[in-house]
């Protein structure tokens, strides 16, 4: 029985606001997809996503509450989200993220996602799923015990494979999730790739997004096409593209691995233009909407949602705020891309 959702009797949503065309931004761009980070906190300490020095963890005000962060995403789903992935910081460091599953699941269909390093994952898995998750990407950027180490500064590389291991027998979708930096981690993409052929899993390369800010650059950024080209080296086989199916995950190419279910494929963050056909919309554990990645300045929706505004007003202003969503990523436009918080913080 999946946890059942504390919810009060005047805060339930008005489904009939669930409108036919669903929700638009500015540009006509359908809006379907929303990323939720249900905390800042984080077990591990990825050298390219939390910085030592540099931007520090914001002091207040705290994560939403379940109940706040339930109600705020009922907004976005009466107004036509409809897949929901739960991130962070990393998820599983919040104990009521069952509660939290449960009470968006059925707002969605079902279509909760979560976004983990899977430390936690392996005790967690099953009472997820009966919460009504649907599908789990693991972060996982090396395959090897030293290189996990040298990139996250814990040892943690087993628990994560149970983890996998656990989330794929109770049967939830997994995918892993390999960001490459050049001069980190290029020498992982084999070893990786052959994890996804060994274990008939999917493993996707994503490239890494380099901002203002976080210590990295450019000089740390591999493109695609060569992740793809040290794949295909690497196992000594061609591999077959799958057609493209949708663009909920990024502009991901597909490729099938030979004489296995695995596959591999890379999700070009940067080097393909995909944000003509963007869907997505992020909330921060602050409850701050930010309408694109890069840019746009975050609209606080929780302050409001505190100040008893109802949910016709928090969804007045979703819509407000995606009519300003920006047509591109700034980069685009050859401006330095600049994240007024961390990926930590906003999710990724
Ligand atoms: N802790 C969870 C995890 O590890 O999946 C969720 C949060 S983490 C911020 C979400 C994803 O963002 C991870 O896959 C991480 O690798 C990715 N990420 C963080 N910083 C990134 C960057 N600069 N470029 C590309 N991906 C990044």
């Amino acid at each position: 029985m999946p946890p059942s959702f504390p919810m009060p009797m005047n805060s339930q949503p008005p489904r009939m606001l669930r409108l036919k065309d669903g929700l638009k931004d500015g540009l006509g761009r359908a809006i379907t997809y929303l990323r939720i980070s249900v905390t800042e906190q984080c077990n591990l300490a990825c050298v390219y996503c939390k910085p030592r020095t540099g931007a520090q963890e914001r002091a207040e005000p705290p994560a939403m509450s379940r109940n706040e962060l339930v109600q705020i995403a009922q907004v976005f789903t009466s107004l036509g989200i409809r897949k929901v992935r739960l991130t962070g910081g990393e998820p599983l460091m919040r104990r009521d993220l069952e509660t939290i599953v449960a009470g968006i699941s059925p707002e969605v269909e079902g279509r909760v996602h979560l976004t983990t390093n899977g430390i936690h994952l392996a005790r967690r898995a099953r009472g997820l799923r009966d919460a009504g998750l649907c599908g789990v990407n693991v972060s996982l950027d090396a395959a090897e015990r030293g290189s996990f180490e040298r990139l996250t500064r814990k040892d943690g590389l087993s628990r994560v494979l149970a983890g996998i291991e656990a989330a794929r027998s109770a049967g939830l979708k997994t995918k892993l999730n390999a960001v490459v930096l050049k001069g980190w981690n290029e020498d992982q993409i084999v070893p990786l790739a052959r994890l996804a052929q060994t274990e008939g899993i999917q493993v996707r390369f994503i490239e890494f997004m380099p901002y203002q800010d976080n210590g990295w650059g450019r000089d740390q950024f591999m493109p695609a096409g060569e992740i793809l080209r040290i794949a295909q080296e690497g196992l000594g086989t061609s591999l077959e593209e799958e057609p493209v199916v949708g663009l909920e995950e990024g502009p991901a190419r597909i490729f099938k691995l030979a004489g296995s279910e695995g596959k591999v494929g890379v999700i070009s963050t940067l080097s393909a233009d995909f944000c003509d056909r963007c869907n997505r919309v992020r909330l921060t554990s602050r409850g701050e909407l930010k309408a694109c990645l890069f840019g746009n300045k975050p609209v606080d929706l929780l302050e409001p949602l505190r100040n008893h505004a109802s949910h016709e007003d928090l969804a007045r202003l979703v819509r407000q705020a995606l009519t300003e969503k920006l047509d591109c990523h700034p980069m685009r436009r050859g401006e330095a891309p600049v994240l007024s918080s961390g990926m930590w913080q906003v999710g990724g």
